[in-house]
């Protein structure tokens, strides 16, 4: 079990405790909250503070280890998925997220016709909707 230890290196970062913690809880899959990722953080080791966990999600997130998401209204989500330009797709009704890929794969996978001269390098989509659960509740409410 030496892939985190080997991601760590191979981004120049120190392998510690606390940032393996982080990537096994990121490599669990999904987007999750911080609050959540202190939680699972702290079954695996005792004493991690909050600002510890933000402190490895932001080297994470420099390194290209792990990405930062934050669509309207939710808090910032992390996830391990990084580095493909996938987008997301938000539930309006629960604000479960699933990943989405991108039809190009590179950013920015959309050109605007006007750029203002600004030398474009991504685009920001995120797609909302109501998630099948939520869809069979608003189909029984009524
Ligand atoms: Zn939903
Ligand atoms: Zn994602
Ligand atoms: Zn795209």
């Amino acid at each position: 079990m030496s892939t985190g230890e080997e991601l760590l290196r191979s981004r120049g970062l120190r392998v510690t405790r606390p940032r393996l913690a982080v990537l096994d809880v990121l490599g669990g899959g999904g987007h999750l909250e911080v609050d959540e990722i202190t939680r699972r953080v702290r079954m695996r080791l005792d004493s991690v503070s909050t600002q510890a966990v933000y402190d490895i999600l932001g080297a994470l997130s420099r390194a290209g280890l792990s990405r930062r998401i934050e669509p309207a209204g939710s808090p910032a989500r992390y996830e391990a998925r990084a580095g493909d330009n996938h987008h997301h797709v938000v539930c309006r009704g629960c604000g479960e997220i699933a990943d989405v890929d991108c039809a190009t794969g590179s950013a920015p996978c959309l050109d605007p016709n006007l750029a203002h001269g600004y030398e474009v390098d991504e685009a920001e989509v995120t797609f909302w909707g109501l998630c099948p659960a939520c869809r069979i509740r608003r189909d029984t409410d009524h």
